[in-house]
């Protein structure tokens, strides 16, 4: 089967994590016999040197005539004191509004060979981590209106809107609870629904939705409680849904757990394709250019990009198992050091999971 890919290697360590990935799905097409048709483009840094903008029409037009996306990050100390509105997020920012992505997959895995990594405490470590934050995007009280400063009564005041409509919920309800089918068959919604009003509907309609879902298991946390549970056990987790800010908060708490910033994927999705999917991780201008970056959290999108975009479950599998066995054979890269394994340098990492598929 043919694909089209549009890469975005973007800024600092971009360029030299994507070319691994590529590396990953040319050994990929080789092994199960597809062809990935590749299209480079421009955007965040790279793209206002040599264009003026952080996403320029010619970007977008690519990106929308592929079947999925993969980008690397964007930003840099170079464009940090430039116009915002020219700044290379504003390239992010941009091009998830073009795609209409309303949805966040942040994947927290820990693979058993990185145990040391987390911060957690070795009995509750393993027990396992492997779950899956889906944020809402596009709604809720980061784009809520009404907003704004304001003086009342002589005094300076400042509100957002917490505001979903029963659309907004049901279409990223629906997608949790697709995700869980492909997963482990459980669904957690988290809210506020003691508290907001927005959150009684959102409790609402995501039990609605689950009426069509009588093989997976819904259950209700308040966002405090889950942010405790995320430490306490998150082995009890799967799937866990919530709203643009609980997202925001509770998935950079599902990545700090497992310790490894280098390791997780991340996908966004909208109604229709091309999906985005890129490393959660930044730029890392420290390291940039020095072919140290670890490259596997890049890899794993790519294995994501397999199974959602692709529907290719064998071949996103491979790519796992194949970090999976590299890491067993005791290979790291810098971020990942421990006494007693093997450095290794970015490219040589992408070679060696190459190897193993
Ligand atoms: P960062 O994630 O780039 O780096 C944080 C630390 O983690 C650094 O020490 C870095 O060397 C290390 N690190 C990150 N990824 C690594 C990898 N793959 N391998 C090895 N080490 C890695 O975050 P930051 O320093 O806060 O931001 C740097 C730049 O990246 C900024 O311009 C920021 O705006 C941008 N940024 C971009 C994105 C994105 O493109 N999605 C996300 C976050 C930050």
């Amino acid at each position: 089967m043919e694909f089209n890919i549009c890469l975005l290697p973007g800024d600092g360590i971009g360029p030299e994590i994507v070319e691994q990935a590529v590396k990953v799905l040319k050994a990929i097409g080789q092994k199960f016999g597809h062809e990935f048709v590749l299209k480079q483009a421009l955007i965040g840094g790279e793209a206002i040197d040599k264009t003026g903008f952080p996403l320029p029409e010619e970007t977008v037009e690519i990106c929308k005539e592929s079947d999925a996306v993969l980008l690397g990050a964007v930003g840099g100390p170079k464009w940090d004191n430039i116009d915002k509105d020219r700044r290379p997020e504003r390239g992010l920012l941009g091009i998830r509004k073009e795609l209409g992505l309303f949805a966040n997959l942040r994947p927290a895995k820990l693979f058993s060979e990185l145990k040391n990594a987390s911060l957690l405490r070795p009995d509750i470590v393993d027990k396992g981590i492997d779950l899956l934050v889906v944020r809402e995007l596009t709604g809720g009280i980061y784009f809520g209106q009404p907003k704004g400063e304001e003086v009342r009564d002589g005094k300076r005041v400042a509100f957002n809107t917490m505001i979903y409509d029963e659309d907004e919920i049901r279409r990223i309800a629906r997608l949790a609870f697709e995700l869980a089918r492909k997963r482990r068959n459980l669904v957690t919604s988290v809210d506020k629904a003691n508290v907001l009003d927005v959150s009684q509907l959102w409790r609402e309609v995501v039990e609605e939705v689950s009426k069509e879902y009588p093989d997976v298991t819904l259950n209700h946390l308040y966002v405090d409680n889950a942010a405790m549970q995320l430490v306490r056990d998150p082995a009890q987790f799967d799937v866990v849904v919530t709203s643009n800010l609980f997202g925001d908060i509770l998935s950079d708490e599902a990545a700090v757990i497992t310790g490894s910033l280098g390791m997780l994927p991340s996908a966004s999705m909208g109604e229709k394709s091309p999906a985005l999917y890129e490393p959660i991780h930044g730029s890392a201008p420290d390291i940039a250019g020095q072919n140290k970056a670890n490259p596997l959290a890049t890899i794993l999108s790519v294995a994501m990009m397999l199974d959602y975009s692709f529907n290719l479950k064998e071949e996103a599998q491979a790519i796992e198992q194949a970090v999976q066995n590299v890491l067993a054979k005791g290979y790291r890269t810098g971020d990942l050091l421990e006494q007693g394994k093997q450095l290794v340098s970015c490219s040589e990492m992408g070679d060696l999971v190459c190897k193993e598929i």
